[in-house]
């Protein structure tokens, strides 16, 4: 079976700036990938280009097998990526809005399953999300956190083969955060893969498989949470982190 995911020797420049350098690793189909870094070490880069949404100045991504720049069409229709700085249609309520994100969803099968109608996939957005009543108001009258966790409900209930989420619980409270997280693993053990981007280090101990960890565009770690703990001798991710990046 193909990797849900496999990044090999990934480059992006910008002019002359080389953002990432050399990236290679492989996400297994119901696996929870993360990429951590500093800030601007490449990570949104990365999955920018698994995405399709970036083409890569060298090297290629492969999702389910196909290449994310060659066959993006394809691609597209295997993934969901919610955008760290995503937003929504702010004249549409919530509701509103997932009605429409879900007429480009509808029939789309995911890891195995038939493809969903658009009532399904709204009414399981309207489950994650947990707005209730408040997806009759506007999207404009919702807080940051509100906001994100409609945009999450979209790109969870598609069902996607593969979910690419850059800083899923940015802006979230403590509360929703541990939602997210456990809706995350609750989809990994359904079949779907997920790629994610994170700053917390706590949040990436108990949400993900495996790591990788990107300084300066490069990998400078990979392995399992609790692998790199025990390999640098650290009680926590990040201990290790700063070890690492130090
Ligand atoms: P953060 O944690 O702050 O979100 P990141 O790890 O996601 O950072 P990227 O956004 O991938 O980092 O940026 C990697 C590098 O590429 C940075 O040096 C950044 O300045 C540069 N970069 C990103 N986008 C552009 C762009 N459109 N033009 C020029 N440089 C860019």
């Amino acid at each position: 079976m193909s990797a849900a995911c496999e990044v090999s020797g990934l480059g992006r420049d910008y002019g002359r700036h080389r953002a990432l350098d050399d990236v290679s690793f492989t996400v297994a189909p119901g696996e929870v990938f993360g990429l951590i870094g500093p800030n601007g070490s490449g990570k949104t880069t990365t999955l920018r280009i698994v995405a399709t949404l970036l083409r890569p100045t060298r090297g290629r991504a492969l999702v389910f097998g196909q290449d994310s720049y060659q066959e993006a069409r394809a691609v597209r229709r295997l993934i969901s990526y919610l955008p760290e700085d995503a937003g929504a249609y702010k004249g549409l309520t919530g509701r509103q809005y997932l009605e429409f994100m879900a007429t480009f969803y509808e029939g789309e099968g995911s890891a195995g399953q038939a493809g969903r109608s658009r009532v399904e996939i709204v009414a399981r957005a309207e489950e994650i999300c947990g707005l209730g009543e408040r997806l009759k108001s506007k999207v404009k009258t919702y807080s940051k956190g509100m906001t994100r966790k409609l945009l999450l409900a979209r790109a969870l209930a598609t069902g996607p083969r593969l979910a690419i989420l850059d800083e899923p619980t940015s802006g979230l409270d403590v509360a929703s955060s541990i939602d997210v997280r456990n809706r995350v693993r609750e989809y990994a053990r359904q079949g779907t893969s997920f790629l994610i981007s994170s700053h917390n280090m706590l949040e990436v101990e108990f949400l993900c498989d495996r790591v990788v960890l990107l300084f300066d565009g490069r990998v400078v770690e990979q392995g399992t949470p609790a692998g790199l703990k025990e390999k640098y001798a650290c009680p926590n991710l990040e201990e290790v982190f700063l070890r690492v990046t130090r």
